[in-house]
């Protein structure tokens, strides 16, 4: 079948919830995926970070092929031989006291914020009904329609009313404004290290450290949404390390199972993840020993292969040479790790130089009108990268 008879499909029989590049994929590997035509692209969007590992990971994909000849599912209501494995892996690897499995980001999002109104009214005395938690302007942390609540995006909230109360918004980056909004029901502070889906946002320097200051302080839970930065997308495991802190309560997503499969998880302190009792939350396929077989593979690989040193000399490489590049349509260059945007002048369209970056043989997504990311996969190497800025600079000459 050729790729407009599949774009037609689509448009025919598909909700129409996204815009994506009229490009028909239909194989990967590593750094680069190919269309139905066998055009070649270098991958610049790793699925919103979900394949850090590289597409197909042959390792990940083992790890799955073996553990689907053997058991798939069998829900929480008996215990498998690989959940065990899986919280131990995390929990050490993240020095986390437990871990809570579920399969979306949004699930974990809710999961997270259910633990955390629990938390307030058990323990720290918050009057029932009353808990509240603060998040930022322009943040995204899911779909669900609690999520969309206090998301600060019109087109993300309109006409999905009515909304989950106990949300408070103020400015991203503003740690005074995180002191003043505290009150006596705030039970949590929930943010994003970096925001990722607002056009890669990052946080005056020091910003995660007042903020665990000032939580501390307030006894207020710093929840920090790692979903898309977690996971060596930043340069470090967590992106929390960069600012020397460590967060209450940590979700991660994504990337947790290499691309292959919805995983997702909420890392906590025994006190917060510790208030759960049977039968207060769960997931059928939450914890199921093919996701976590495939997430302990996905995290062996990330570690072997050195991952995520790779990404923070190759994001610091890819940084450095895009922000060579000379260009009055060009607002800003800003990244960390391979977490990095070009912002664009007002006027400028970001799709359309996605578009045309597509024909050069790289895929990127536009964020917003004017902001283009650039996340390939963890594994890219230097002559990747010389390549793609060939191509980008060629679009802007
Ligand atoms: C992608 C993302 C989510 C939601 O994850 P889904 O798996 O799409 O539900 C939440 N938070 C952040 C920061 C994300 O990037």
């Amino acid at each position: 079948m050729e790729s407009k008879e599949f774009i037609n499909l689509e448009d025919r029989f598909g909700a129409k919830n996204y815009k994506p590049l009229d490009v028909v994929l239909s194989r990967g590997e590593g750094i680069w995926v190919w269309d139905v035509d066998n055009n070649k692209y270098l991958d610049c969007l790793s699925a919103y970070s979900a394949v850090n590992q590289g597409h197909c990971h042959p390792k990940i994909y083992k790890a799955m092929m073996d553990q689907a000849q053997k058991l798939t599912l069998t829900s929480r209501a008996f215990r498998n031989d690989q959940l065990p494995l899986l919280y131990e892996q995390l929990c050490k690897l993240t020095d986390s006291h437990k871990m809570l499995p579920m399969n979306s980001g949004a699930e974990a999002v809710e999961t997270v914020i259910k633990c955390a109104r629990k938390w307030g009214y058990e323990s720290k005395g918050v009057a029932d009904g009353q808990a509240e938690i603060i998040v930022c302007n322009d943040n995204f942390h899911g779909r669900t329609l609690s999520i969309i609540g206090f998301s600060t995006d019109e087109n993300a909230r309109q006409n999905f009313g009515p909304f989950t109360p106990g949300f408070k918004t103020i400015p991203f980056g503003d740690a005074k404004a995180l002191e003043q909004a505290i009150g006596p029901d705030t039970v949590a502070f929930m943010v994003e290290p970096v925001q990722g889906e607002a056009g890669v946002i990052i946080p005056p320097r020091g910003y995660l450290q007042k903020v665990r200051r000032i939580c501390t302080q307030n006894n207020v839970l710093l929840i920090l949404d790692e979903i898309q930065t977690g996971l060596g997308r930043t340069g470090k495991l967590l992106a929390e390390e960069h600012d020397g802190i460590q967060a209450d309560l940590t979700l991660i997503g994504k990337a947790l199972s290499g691309g292959f499969y919805p995983v997702s998880a909420v890392l906590s302190n025994e006190a917060v993840l510790g208030l759960l009792q049977p039968g207060q939350h769960g997931s059928t396929f939450g914890g199921n020993p093919l996701a976590c077989a495939v997430a302990r593979a996905s995290l062996k690989v990330l570690l072997e292969e050195n991952m995520i040193e790779n990404a923070e000399k190759m994001g610091a490489y890819f940084l450095a040479e895009l922000k060579k590049i000379q260009h009055h349509s060009i607002k800003e260059v800003r990244g960390i790790g391979l977490m990095i945007a070009i912002e664009l002048e007002e006027g400028t369209s970001a799709r359309a130089i996605c578009n045309s970056l597509m024909k050069m043989g790289i895929l990127c997504k536009e964020t917003h009108t004017c902001i283009i990311r650039f996340a390939p996969p963890l594994i890219i190497k230097k002559e990747d990268i010389d390549w793609a800025v060939d191509q980008i600079k060629t679009i802007f000459a």
